[in-house]
């Protein structure tokens, strides 16, 4: 597979030619197709195995596609992941394919400053990266509303139950409109997360790296 059979416009593959990737890695081949269906998917992948791009690559269609069909305020995608530096990684990569379209994406973690990140939020994003307690702090001091978002990502899900965030997944999961797309990764595939996937993905299809 190269970048051309993902159909991506010419906007999407300007950007990816400037990263200077020469070829999609096998999650992005195997997982962009799917992603791009609308099905839900369940990602086995580790760090460095290109997972960020293979969600966010179909995100910035998903949104530019959800954009034309409904106004509105509030994020129309939101990733959740464990940790300040992973929140930070995905938002840089977020900010950098965004720019095809000139999408706006906000960072939210626990330990920021969190009246920055309510007035970033506030100025409107349809992106949002976010640890899960820090953000459910968000949408409680109605800085955010989750009303809008379509497509959800759980990334390295198997680091946030380890780190006590189960009960925040589910939360965040159950307060985002049913008709929405949930993408989850994980390194592992425990039970738990098995549990977990079959409570907030609708029929996925599993995608081993
Ligand atoms: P990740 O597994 O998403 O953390 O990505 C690991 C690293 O691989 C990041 O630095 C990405 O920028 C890079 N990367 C992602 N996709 C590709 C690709 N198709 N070719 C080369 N590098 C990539």
């Amino acid at each position: 597979t190269s970048f051309a059979h993902f159909g991506f416009d010419e906007q999407l593959m300007h950007q990816i030619r400037k990263s200077e990737y020469t070829q999609p890695t096998p999650i992005q081949c195997q997982g962009v197709p799917i992603a791009l269906s609308g099905r839900d998917m369940i990602g086995i992948a580790k760090t460095g195995s290109g997972k960020t791009a293979a969600f966010i690559w179909p995100m910035l269609v998903h949104i530019m596609d959800q954009k034309e069909l409904e106004e509105g305020e509030g994020p129309i995608a939101i990733i959740v992941c464990p940790t300040r530096e992973l929140c930070q990684q995905i938002h840089a990569e977020c900010k950098r394919f965004g720019k095809a379209y000139s999408l706006r994406s906000v960072a939210v973690y626990g330990g920021g400053n969190m009246w920055e990140q309510a007035k970033a939020l506030q100025e409107g994003a349809e992106i949002v990266v976010c640890t899960p307690g820090r953000l459910i702090d968000h949408v409680k001091k109605k800085a955010t509303s989750l009303q809008r978002v379509t497509y959800l990502v759980f990334d390295e899900a198997d680091r946030m139950f380890d780190m006590g965030f189960e009960y925040q997944v589910r939360s965040i999961a159950s307060h985002v409109r049913p008709d929405r797309q949930t993408l989850l990764f994980s390194a592992t595939f425990r039970k738990k997360i098995e549990r977990l996937a079959r409570d907030i993905l609708i029929d996925p299809i599993r995608v081993v790296q």
